[in-house]
């Protein structure tokens, strides 16, 4: 298992023994071309998965302000046909949603069959900014991680590919974007003091992470941690995950469409015999 995979709630996280850097001798060139490849992959992979409807798949994002949230959902998705594809942003809840339990606006955008959907944020908040800044009472909170489990069980049992990722950056990356953006004026517009505030929580951050990473990781809903300090790295593994995880399933959704091609294609065979018998019928009436 590579180690910044984690797929069982047995073993606990550490960020800080997670490298945010690519690994040595990665390049940006390296990177990119590999991306391409994978992007004309995954772009097939979704045509499977959109014919067969067996499965979906979900894509969690989550991190740091800054870490790359946006960039990683341009880039990928921009590898998918836009027809199954919906990305949906979580942020402060609405007095309607604070008025339901917090999987309620969640699970309503959870894809059907076919699609995928792509979170910025997610249930997650409900147990790291809610938990860091005390918006809900400790037992309420903790009590989430198993609703987590629960509720992403039962995704995976409806068919649904559960992939979750925590882009990794440290502190000086954050630093170092935050301060471009304040220089560059095509970025200018997503400067949010908020984003300086939640900075001074770095350390509580860390530890809500690594408890959420940790508690609710398992086979069918793994969370991958994402060196994340380099764009092209990021966007590398990202799509390289989850070509990886629709790959398994290319057996299984070409099954399908051959099986779907097969009964199309006896249906209308039915129905030229019919038109023919109709009009042989016809013929002999006449
Ligand atoms: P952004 O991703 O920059 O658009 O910011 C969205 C903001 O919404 C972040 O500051 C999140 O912490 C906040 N947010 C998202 N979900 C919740 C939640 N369940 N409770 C409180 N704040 C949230
Ligand atoms: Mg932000």
């Amino acid at each position: 298992m590579p180690k910044n995979l984690f797929d069982n709630r047995d073993c606990k996280v550490h960020l800080s023994r997670i490298s945010a850097e690519p690994p040595a001798g990665m390049t940006r060139a390296k990177a990119e071309k590999r991306f391409g490849t994978l992007g004309d992959e995954m772009f097939e992979l979704q045509d499977a998965l959109w014919g067969a409807k067996v499965h979906s798949v979900l894509v969690v994002l989550q991190g740091r302000d800054s870490a790359g949230k946006d960039g990683t959902i341009k880039h990928v998705a921009g590898c998918l046909n836009p027809r199954g594809v919906s990305v949906v942003s979580f942020g402060v809840p609405t007095t309607e949603e604070r008025e339901h339990d917090f999987l309620w606006r969640v699970h309503r955008h959870a894809p059907r069959r076919g699609e995928f959907a792509i979170f910025n944020r997610s249930h997650y908040e409900d147990v790291l900014v809610v938990r860091v800044h005390d918006l809900a009472p400790k037992k309420t909170w903790k009590e989430r991680y198993g609703h987590i489990r629960d509720f992403e069980e039962l995704l995976a049992e409806h068919g649904t590919i559960v992939l979750k990722y925590f882009l990794h950056i440290t502190k000086d990356e954050q630093e170092k974007r935050l301060l471009e953006r304040e220089k560059d004026t095509s970025t200018a517009w997503k400067l949010n003091p908020n984003d300086w505030k939640e900075r001074d929580y770095w350390d509580e951050y860390t530890a809500a992470y690594e408890d959420a990473i940790s508690k609710t990781a398992a086979p069918h809903a793994p969370w991958l941690i994402v060196p994340a300090n380099a764009k092209w790295y990021r966007n590398l593994l990202v799509a390289e995950s989850i070509v990886a995880a629709l790959r398994d399933h290319r057996r299984n959704w070409e099954k399908t469409l051959d099986d779907m091609g097969r009964a199309g294609r006896a249906g209308l065979d039915a129905y030229r015999a019919e038109l023919k018998a109709r009009k042989n019928g016809g013929r002999r009436r006449g």
